[in-house]
């Protein structure tokens, strides 16, 4: 049966308990992407990898980043100037810890990603500042 009340986002959405999450997910990947936690910079997989890549979701498997839009930020994080599709994340203000960002969430399955600044590089001008614990490298 097709989802009738909003057939246009509501029937791409992936729902699932806590309990389901934890699971499937690792302790840090269900700690950073239900949780909303944040690794420490530096600790990551991925911040220093330079892997012509697909990073795909850890959570469910949607493509969230290109490595052709990584960039050395510096920052201890995996750095992105883009998505790889426009629709595949969502932002949202977040005000949590006393800072207004922008945070970023997988538009499939909602687990938090990371946030979003507008200090990124050329030819978007933003820096995707994503947890190495949200995403997982699928070789190209
Ligand atoms: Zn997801």
């Amino acid at each position: 049966m097709l989802n009738r009340k909003d057939p246009t986002h509501m029937a791409d959405k992936l729902t699932k308990s806590d309990d389901e999450w934890r699971a499937t997910l690792s302790p840090d990947q269900f700690r950073v992407l239900r949780q909303k936690g944040t690794e420490r910079a530096f600790t990551g997989a991925y911040w220093n990898a330079h892997d012509e890549a697909m990073y795909m979701c850890a959570g469910c498997g949607a493509k969230l980043f290109a490595s052709d839009t990584k960039f050395d930020s510096g920052s201890g994080w995996p750095s992105f100037t883009a998505p790889a599709d426009a629709a595949a994340v969502e932002t949202e203000t977040d005000t949590s810890h006393g800072m207004t960002r922008v945070e970023v969430t997988c538009a499939k399955c909602g687990g938090h990603l990371g946030h979003v600044f507008d200090d990124g590089p050329d030819p978007t001008g933003l820096r995707y500042c994503i947890n190495s614990a949200s995403i997982k490298l699928e070789p190209k």
